[in-house]
């Protein structure tokens, strides 16, 4: 395991001055362009999943800080929600450079309270600051609807107009990333935000919203309530001022949300949790199969929505390429997310390190066998070494969400067997595809049961396509201008153009 050491370009002073603001620090929420503390007085710690030390504390919201925001949101979405396009373009590019101008810092505070590698973060600090300067360019062009003329006597047509509050409720993996690829939409179309971030790593959230702030953002336009599921999640996902709720996190969570929104029917869009496959066939290109499969597992310490955690391979190469899987695992730099050559961070807390290390045991119950990792390193934190894992569809590390660096690896005998395994998972989230039959290829996409799947390649976003799952994966697309069908409202207007016939009724 490599130890902390100096970021790239990043000196060490610079991480010192961070930890220290943040442990002398209790993290507030924001609302109404206020730093409050939350109305009942309560506190969390949040934790270095790389020690398990406090690195920070923050206020625990509940029904009455969400209240507040909502409230707040729902008086901006008066003005914002009527203001010009121009002017939420304006604000949505200033974020955007602001992100870029602070991305060191936010990059530290990611590595730091959610564990990812510095190498992935940097990259999702780019993504973050493309998320608002994309959706500002379609600030001015997101509200057009179509005309529908009805012979020379009606002309109909709509248009779109935002949503209200919308409740953003974000997951502690990627939240930086995650939670700005739904802020920037919700925002670019005169919705108003309140934010409610995950209480394993609350802290990029909170510096959002200082950049919110040097923004100049109107009051309640943004907001974050701080907390946990059940005491700032749930009234969130209730509150009679807050009509849509998109919601990223495990599909249990999607079930209660789904239920609790139902008395008001409320807009919801969940991302949720996946079991992909990776489909490698003897004919693809195995040397970058093997590069993408590894990838598309072992990063973000394999807490990854879109991981390949089953990688199904056909018979005649199972043995040779398993093989190669267990050589490169074994060699997966595992270390300080603060070292630029770390690939594989700490876990992000304490629980889900032993829940990742009960599922090793679990596969080793179920008589799967275990090639290589799954093994805690180090005394301290939540290291563990990637696994790879052979074994069969039906055993519960091939079926249930692991959200770790664990890969399956699964034998298959033809296309048919081939598409059957990868199918018999109640996940829909994504699927990978390795081959050099074109043919095959098209016809196995179209009948994996997967909201997206990419041929040749591993999970290479590209944000104007469709982003979601089916199945137990989720409920809806966003991304591009799917987006808009979410945070927007599509209206009708219809007007004669004459007088035509209207029915008497009453008259006798
Ligand atoms: P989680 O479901 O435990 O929590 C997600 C968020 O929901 C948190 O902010 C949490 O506080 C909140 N929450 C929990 N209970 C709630 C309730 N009753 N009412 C309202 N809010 C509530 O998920 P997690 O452990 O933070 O994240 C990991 C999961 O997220 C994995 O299943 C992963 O696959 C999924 N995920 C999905 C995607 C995607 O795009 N499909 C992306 C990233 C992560």
């Amino acid at each position: 395991m490599t130890t902390a050491s100096p970021a790239a370009g990043i000196s060490p002073e610079f991480i010192d001055q961070i930890r220290a603001k943040l442990a002398r620090t209790t993290v507030g929420h924001y609302i109404d362009n206020q730093w409050t503390e939350g109305a009942r007085g309560e506190t969390f710690e949040t934790l270095d999943p790389s020690t398990n030390r406090v690195l920070s504390r923050v206020w625990r919201g509940h029904a009455e800080d969400i209240d507040r925001a909502a409230k707040a949101a729902h008086a901006a979405f008066q003005k914002w929600g009527y203001g010009k396009a121009k002017d939420r373009k304006k604000y949505l590019l200033k974020i955007a450079s602001l992100i870029e101008k602070h991305g060191d810092e936010l990059a530290i505070i990611e590595c730091l309270d959610a564990g990812q590698a510095l190498k992935i973060v940097r990259a999702q600090i780019a993504r973050t600051a493309e998320n608002f300067s994309f959706y500002a360019e379609y600030a001015e062009k997101a509200m057009d609807g179509r005309t529908y003329p009805v012979d020379h006597e009606w002309l109909n047509y709509s248009l779109r107009v935002p949503v209200g509050p919308c409740g953003i409720i974000t997951p502690w993996n990627a939240p930086m990333m995650l939670s700005t690829w739904r802020i920037a939409p919700a925002l670019a179309t005169g919705n108003t935000v309140i934010l409610k971030p995950a209480e394993w790593s609350p802290l990029t959230a909170w510096k959002l919203a200082q950049i919110f702030e040097e923004a100049d953002l109107p009051p309640g336009v943004f907001n974050v309530v701080q907390g946990f599921g059940e005491e700032a999640g749930a009234p969130l996902v209730t509150h009679p001022l807050v009509p849509l709720i998109t919601l990223t996190g495990e599909t249990t969570t999607g079930s209660i949300v789904m239920k609790a929104a139902a008395d008001q029917l409320k807009r919801l869009s969940l991302e949720l949790g996946g079991k992909s496959p990776a489909v490698i066939f003897a004919d693809a290109d195995l040397d970058r199969a093997l590069d993408a499969t590894v990838f598309q597992i072992y990063s973000f310490n394999g807490e990854r929505c879109t991981a390949n955690s089953r990688a199904l391979i056909e018979e005649s190469i199972f043995d040779e390429f398993t093989g190669r899987l267990a050589a490169r695992a074994a060699k997966v730099k595992v270390g300080s997310p603060l070292d630029p050559d770390t690939e594989v961070g700490p876990l992000i807390h304490p629980e889900h390190r032993d829940r990742v290390l009960g599922y090793i045991e679990i596969g080793k119950q179920e008589g799967a066998k275990l090639l290589v990792g799954g093994k805690r390193v180090g005394s301290e934190g939540n290291y563990v070494s990637p696994a790879l894992f052979t074994g069969e569809n039906h055993m519960r590390i091939a079926q249930e969400e692991i959200f770790g660096p664990v890969l399956t690896a699964i034998p298959f005998k033809n296309e048919a067997d081939a598409l059957a395994k990868a199918n018999d998972v109640k996940y829909g989230l994504a699927s990978y595809l390795w081959t050099s039959d074109v043919t095959r290829a098209h016809r196995m996409a179209l009948a994996l049961e997967a909201g997206m799947t990419w041929i040749n390649s591993h999970n290479v976003r590209h944000l104007p396509t469709p982003f979601g799952g089916i199945k137990f994966s989720g409920t809806h697309r966003e991304g591009g201008e799917h987006s808009f069908e979410f945070y927007t409202e599509l209206k009708l207007i219809a007007v004669p153009l004459g007088s035509h016939a209207i029915p008497k009724f009453g008259k006798g």
